[in-house]
């Protein structure tokens, strides 16, 4: 496994400037590690070298776009529920996946309940116009304020577009 520390410095554009090399090769030893529990539990799958320094690559951008717990989360995900070796995509969606799971478990501790004066956060309000008295329903002080505390709890890159419901 020593040629994946080379491979890496070999393409210097798969780090961020600022990640020192320390920094980089403690990341590097995270994620060889990770590649040999995660080999270990599909080891009927053989892959070869070339493939796991492939996948070694994608990782640490993976790892350096979404930070290495994420990553750690998504390949115990896959480990679980797949039945085969994950390729890039695969950890791409399970990322994904976890990341919705996190966000949902967010939301989950923030449930709404609304205040006496509407109902599930509208007001419906009787307006007249053009001598006609018509419904109209606007969304209610306490619904703006519980999404606002809500959404300042989510890292805004964990936001869905659920967030406006
Ligand atoms: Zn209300």
């Amino acid at each position: 496994m020593e040629q994946a520390g080379m491979f890496l410095q070999q393409h210097p554009g798969s780090g961020k400037v600022t990640t020192t090399s320390t920094k980089r090769s403690k990341l590097l030893q995270e994620l060889k590690t990770l590649m040999q529990q995660v080999r270990a539990n599909f080891s009927g799958q053989e892959i070869t070298s070339e493939t796991a320094l492939f996948w070694l690559d994608e990782w640490s951008l993976l790892a350096e776009t979404h930070g290495i717990d994420l990553l750690r989360d998504a390949l115990r995900h896959h480990c679980r529920t797949q039945r085969f070796l994950p390729l890039p995509v695969d950890v791409s969606d399970a990322i994904a996946a976890v990341k919705k799971r996190k966000v949902e478990e967010r939301l989950g501790a923030f449930p709404y309940v609304a205040c006496s004066r509407c109902i599930d956060g509208l007001l419906v309000e009787e307006i007249e116009k053009d001598g006609v008295m018509r419904r109209q329903a606007r969304e209610c002080d306490c619904k703006k304020q519980w999404r606002a505390s809500r959404n300042a709890a989510i890292p805004p890159r964990n936001r869905f577009a659920r967030d406006d419901d």
